[in-house]
């Protein structure tokens, strides 16, 4: 993962202290953080918050119920963000362009 990313998600893995999950079913939750009340489905691992949606990480309202679910983290991450894809993407030879 990039170092400006993995920032973002290390900020983001400390919010999660001040997260209450209230559990709805097995995978919906309504999250309490400050004066925010998201709900979060931990199938898809989004919330409304939308914050995955944009950056591909987790937000911490997901990352709190995951932390309550006591699941990886690392899991939700988008698979973009891991070696494995990144070396998939770049198997094949970049030809030289003639210019
Ligand atoms: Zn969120």
């Amino acid at each position: 993962m990039k170092y400006r990313m993995k920032a973002k998600f290390e900020k983001e893995r400390e919010e999660p202290r001040n997260c209450n999950p209230l559990p709805s079913s097995n995978s919906i939750f309504e999250v309490t953080l400050r004066l925010d009340r998201p709900h979060v489905d931990m199938n898809a691992a989004t919330s409304t918050c939308r914050k995955r949606d944009l950056t591909g990480l987790p937000c911490c309202h997901v990352i709190g119920c995951s932390t309550w679910l006591k699941q990886d983290v690392e899991d939700l991450l988008h698979p973009f963000f891991k070696k494995k894809k990144y070396t998939q993407v770049y198997q094949g030879a970049i030809l030289p362009c003639q210019g």
